[in-house]
């Protein structure tokens, strides 16, 4: 473990937590378990104990002993319960860098014996076969054979305008995979000329991002990169807010292509009278996930979507936009400690049933896997929707 896991920047901003807490009061995994440790403030005060015992002169001058073995373990199981929603440092009055600092933080604890188990099957999986799930890669777009007509390409082609990265999730996870089903049709319907990238489809390699294994993301973003140009596309489109999200963050695409995710690219159809829609009334609220709001700032082009369809009512959250809870499904949470994430999907629901909605749309697969697995086990009546397969519902073919 070293110091040097860390910027110089982020070291510097942690003078200025003033301990005021408000970061504690927003965390999704402090709400659900009352358990302060796992707040943000914790989180800082004992880095900055951490870091400091590792410099000669702090420890000559101050006394500061490394933390002992079983101090290690309980500071990594904090570190490492924590969804990487973002809503501590949305609030934080100091505009301390928070989400960036628990990056960093588990890149450091897995330089270290002291990291969750779980870390080297993510390493292994993608190492081996190149997604999250440890599957076939060869099987990625396995789900085309659940669409109406299956093609006898399987939306493979050498070119076209149009790339729709599915992502690890929607490829593999069958509730999942009706997403991409649903882009695939509505881009048919509306004439979009687009190609998967089928096996040279790799993960993104946000997944190494949020379990501090920075440095085996640069392959898989090459590799990514090769299999887009290849194709002379001019956009990349994502149903996945994570895949977007590292795209827009760590690809080199600028100036060789766009990218768009699908609530910005369906609404752009839509506004150019490509698709129709029925009358489909039901009382919706929408959900916005973690890395497409608070993440990539976009909270209006999903609201705008779901408004342009007739009959439909939109409410919203008490905690809306950037101020939204997540569903518990980020940061690799459910493979570390599923019963926390699972417990905040329950805060989720409650929030969502309160607003009287029939249904919740979001825009993301991770999304749509928690609060639906939530919503089947404890048969609450709510219907759960991604906007793509919302979208599909109320076209008129
Ligand atoms: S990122 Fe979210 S879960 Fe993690 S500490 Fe901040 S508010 Fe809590
Ligand atoms: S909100 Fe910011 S300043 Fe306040 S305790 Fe949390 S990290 Fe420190």
């Amino acid at each position: 473990m070293s110091n040097s896991d860390y910027s110089f920047r982020r070291i510097f901003e942690l003078e200025a937590c003033t301990s005021c807490r408000i970061c504690a009061d927003v965390c999704p995994a402090v709400k659900a378990t009352g358990n302060g440790n796992l707040s943000g403030m914790y989180r800082l005060t004992q880095l900055r104990r951490i870091l400091r015992s590792r410099t000669a002169l702090w420890r000559r001058l101050f006394r500061f002993r490394d933390l002992a073995p079983s101090e290690w373990k309980d500071f990594s199981q904090t570190v490492f319960k924590c969804t990487l929603c973002g809503a501590c440092q949305e609030v934080c009055p100091s505009g301390i860098h928070l989400k960036e600092l628990w990056l960093q933080i588990r890149q450091d604890l897995n330089h270290s014996l002291y990291y969750p188990e779980k870390i080297d099957t993510i390493r292994e999986n993608l190492d081996e076969s190149h997604n999250v799930f440890g599957e076939d890669n060869e099987e990625r777009s396995d789900w085309v054979e659940e669409c109406q007509d299956e093609p006898e390409d399987r939306f493979c082609k050498n070119s076209a305008d149009i790339v729709y990265f599915t992502g690890c999730v929607s490829s593999f996870y069958p509730l999942a995979q009706q997403i991409p089903v649903a882009l695939a049709d509505i881009f048919q319907l509306a004439g979009v000329d687009f190609t998967l990238l089928g096996e040279d489809e790799w993960c993104c390699g946000f997944p190494l991002l949020g379990a501090g294994l920075d440095e085996l993301a640069g392959n898989f973003i090459d590799h990514n990169m090769m299999s887009v140009n290849q194709k002379g596309a001019g956009t990349v489109v994502f149903s996945c807010p994570s895949c977007y999200r590292m795209w827009q963050e760590h690809y080199p695409y600028q100036g060789k292509f766009s990218i768009s995710h699908t609530t910005e690219f369906l609404l752009k159809l839509v506004k150019e009278n490509s698709l129709k829609f029925k009358d489909s009334p039901l009382k919706v609220t929408y959900h916005d996930p973690c890395d497409l709001g608070r993440g990539a700032r976009e909270f209006e082009n999903a609201r705008m979507l779901i408004k342009s369809i007739p009959g439909v009512e939109l409410v919203e959250m008490e905690n809306n936009r950037e101020n939204c809870c997540c569903c518990g499904g980020g940061g690799n949470l459910e493979m570390i400690d599923p019963e926390l994430s699972s417990k905040i999907t329950e805060q989720k629901i409650k929030e969502i049933t309160a607003t009287g909605a029939q249904a919740v749309v979001t825009s993301c697969q991770q999304c749509v896997r928690t609060i639906t697995t939530w919503v089947r086990r404890n048969e609450v009546p709510l219907q759960v929707y991604d906007i793509t397969r919302f979208v599909r519902k109320a076209l008129v073919q």
